[in-house]
């Protein structure tokens, strides 16, 4: 199949053309024709896939149907969880729009808000947003969502983890009644079901890849090491393959910036990506790990969330993480676009609970595999950290069962909005 025969305006192939991609991939395939037809659509995609121009695409070729007003109401609007995802979703608006007569902007927490409403005022059609600051905006008299024609749920199942969904309830209440609405997911939890059943009228359900199923391409292989030993173990795995772009995840952000010390004091550069690092170290962090100038970004799953970047070549789970879930979402990082990809994860005795957890979901079991002088502890207990340590660095779930983001929270840039009960974190400190 080409983009020729999707439907697509002659201005948005030159623009994926510009772009080389030749194929649609399977979600684009799938979704861009309901969207074009004006329908709903609810599609089980992850990144990696080309969700982003499986919506952007027909987003675009819509807007630009509709003759343009003299001062351009918001027309369009894609709420994501994360400030990286809003940057990269925004940056690929951009990027496909370049041969049309539509604006965009993006709005984020964590950076100054003058520049953002500043661009608003111009007019623009498409408006990329996290909900923090979205919100923020809006309460202040700074934009209007009442000529949203168009609304895309980017990432639901991580809006939820995070804790948005109140702020998702207040966004819809701001935006007409009759628009459509495109909600995308890499998992269908029955919150999630909820959610779309909320939101979406009738919708087209598309799928990219079957639920909860890890990619093909992927080798999974998993390190029974003690605990104090994963360091040396890492390191050692990173220098002696030679491996030039690595992504870790760590549960924790001090984990994240502990790892990363050690791993430059042996000569591995390195950077750590969470939510306490300002938005520019996190994009100079991101741009050097792209560009190769650093090896290793040591993420915790909030803060890599949606960071796109193709053909990763390996991923390593230092820690596993306690949602299930997330464990797909990280490997998803590798394998992409047919790339054969590797990923590791080093397992302390604590983590057998979410070892288990997570060969349930994926419904198979990972091959173990122990590097002499890096041998698992014997006598270690495997009752799983937090519940050992209780008010200790991991913190219990939350009330919605989900990681708790605190330790993923991002600094407050001001706190006009009040505190809720249950949910200790503001929404800058998210965005
Ligand atoms: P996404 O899932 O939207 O984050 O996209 C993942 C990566 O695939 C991005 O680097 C896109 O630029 C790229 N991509 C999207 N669509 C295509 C396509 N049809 N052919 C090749 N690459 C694509």
């Amino acid at each position: 199949m080409s983009f020729n025969s999707l439907g697509l305006s002659q201005a948005l192939l030159k623009a994926i053309s510009k772009k080389g991609y030749t194929t649609p991939s399977p979600i684009q395939q799938k979704a861009i024709p309901p969207i074009l037809e004006g329908k709903d659509v609810l599609a089980s995609a992850q990144t990696g896939t080309g969700k982003t121009a499986g919506f952007t695409l027909p987003l675009l070729h819509l807007l630009s149907e509709n003759p343009k007003e003299k001062y351009r109401p918001i027309r369009a609007l894609i709420l994501t969880p994360t400030r990286e995802l809003a940057a990269q979703v925004y940056a690929n608006v951009k990027e496909y729009s370049e041969f049309l007569n539509l604006q965009s902007a993006v709005i984020f927490g964590g950076v100054n808000q003058k520049p953002q409403a500043a661009r608003i005022r111009q007019g623009i059609d498409i408006l990329v947003a996290t909900p923090g600051r979205l919100l923020d905006l809006e309460s202040q008299g700074l934009l209007s969502l009442k000529r949203i024609e168009i609304f895309v749920l980017d990432e639901a199942d991580r809006m939820l983890d995070m804790g948005f969904l109140r702020d998702i309830e207040r966004v819809i209440k701001m935006i007409p009644t009759r628009r459509q609405n495109l909600m995308f997911s890499a998992t269908f939890s029955k919150d999630i079901k909820k959610l779309a059943h909320g939101i979406l009228q009738h919708p087209v359900q598309v799928e990219a890849t079957p639920e909860n199923t890890t990619v093909e391409a992927i080798n999974q292989k998993i390190y029974r090491v003690a605990k104090g030993l994963k360091s040396g173990l890492i390191i050692k795995l990173i220098s002696e393959g030679n491996w030039k772009q690595v992504l870790v995840f760590t549960r924790t952000k001090h984990g994240a910036n502990k790892l990363c010390k050690k791993m430059i004091s042996s000569n591995i550069s390195a950077a750590a990506i969470h939510g306490n690092k300002s938005q520019g170290a996190r994009t100079k962090a991101l741009a050097g790990f792209k560009n190769g100038s650093i090896r290793v970004l040591v993420a915790t799953d909030i803060a890599a969330r949606g960071l796109d970047i193709p053909l990763l070549p390996h991923v390593i789970n230092f820690e596993l993480p306690n949602i299930s879930e997330d464990y797909v979402h990280r490997i998803g990082r590798t394998g992409r676009a047919g790339a054969k990809g590797e990923a590791l994860s080093l397992v302390s005795a604590d983590e057998t609970t979410y070892l288990r957890d997570i060969e349930k979901l994926i419904e198979m079991k990972l091959p173990v595999e122990i590097i002499e002088g890096f041998e698992p502890d014997p006598n270690a207990s495997t009752v799983p950290e937090k519940k050992q340590q209780r008010g200790g660095g991991n913190r219990p779930k939350n009330h919605s069962g989900s990681r708790n983001s605190k330790k993923d929270g991002q600094k407050s840039n001001h706190s006009r909005r009040p505190k809720r009960r249950n949910d200790r974190r503001s929404n800058d400190r998210r965005n």
